[in-house]
């Protein structure tokens, strides 16, 4: 192992252990990085293509900015199109990253999920290039591929493709929590707690249901337990906002979770986002608030 190998598993670790709770890294995180042997490597710079200045010449992340919000840039084939850096293929940073596929070498993908806001992958490979539209064929792989065998066959290129696949959902997930507490400012709907890491993106309309888009106008930002009463239709909202809660639940008498907890919520306003844009569907919420009247 060379010294940069050893560098690419300490960087790999190190956002092994970033992610352990939760898998959204911010920009200040990815730029302030770790230091390793007394040398800063930072995970994230200016460019798209990243290479730390004690790296040679193959990069350790390529990244993709939040602008083209509607592409996450990974084909149905399963493998991800990354555009070169300008036009120029003998750019130093595209060279570094054809340097990275002849080399075979693992590097990171960073993803914007909204500016300042990125989902990880590691390992990834560079498998081939198109110059015709300027841009690198990327694969994810699995943990336990770090080190790529001496010869890639069939079983690793349907593993990648697969890998790649499932993280376009994982993508479309996250950025659907992000964006939604984003909108709620970080609380929840129901009962102003403000702390993401007991926040979840709610659905409406259930993602399953073709009506249930992961747009923020189908979401609702909610703490844990609000998120589960939601769910199983203790609470409800009416088309107009107001958060009712189940008829059997108001007559219970319990400790301070259910009385200041559930049962005071009943009849409160929802919580909303500022822009009316973000605000909860009215259609989608009178759709629910029938499923809520059915359960009580
Ligand atoms: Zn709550």
């Amino acid at each position: 192992m060379t010294s940069e190998d050893v560098i690419r598993l300490a960087v790999f670790n190190w956002l092994e252990e970033q992610t352990r709770f939760d898998d959204v890294l911010s920009w200040s995180t990815l730029l302030n990085g770790f230091y390793f042997q007394g040398q800063k490597i930072s995970l994230v710079g200016q460019q798209g293509i990243w290479k730390p200045r004690v790296f040679r010449s193959i990069p350790i992340s390529i990244r993709t900015s939040a602008h083209g919000r509607y592409s996450d840039g990974i084909t149905e084939d399963g493998l991800l199109h990354y555009k070169y850096r300008g036009n120029d293929p003998h750019h130093p940073d595209n060279r570094g990253l054809r340097d990275a596929m002849e080399q075979r070498v693992p590097l990171v993908y960073l993803h914007a999920l909204m500016p300042g806001k990125y989902l990880a992958a590691w390992p990834v490979f560079v498998i081939g290039e198109e110059r015709r539209s300027l841009t690198f064929i990327v694969a994810l792989d699995d943990k336990q591929h770090v080190i790529p065998a001496q010869s890639d066959g069939d079983e690793a290129e349907y593993r990648r493709r697969y890998i790649t696949a499932s993280f376009r959902v994982r993508i479309h997930q996250r950025s659907f929590r992000v964006r939604v507490l984003e909108a709620y400012r970080t609380q929840c709907a129901f009962c102003r707690l403000r702390h993401a890491e007991l926040l979840d993106a709610a659905h409406i309309i259930p993602d399953s249901d073709p009506k249930g888009e992961p747009v923020v106008s189908n979401g609702l930002a909610l703490c844990k337990i609000h998120h589960a009463a939601f769910d199983r239709h203790f609470i409800g909202v009416t088309p107009d906002y107001r958060i009712v809660v189940r008829e059997d639940l108001l007559a219970e008498s319990d400790g301070p979770i259910l009385r200041h907890g559930i049962q005071e919520l009943h009849n409160s306003k929802l919580i909303l986002p500022k822009h009316s844009i973000e605000r909860p569907d009215r259609e989608r919420l009178a759709i629910r608030f029938e499923q809520f009247k059915r359960a009580v």
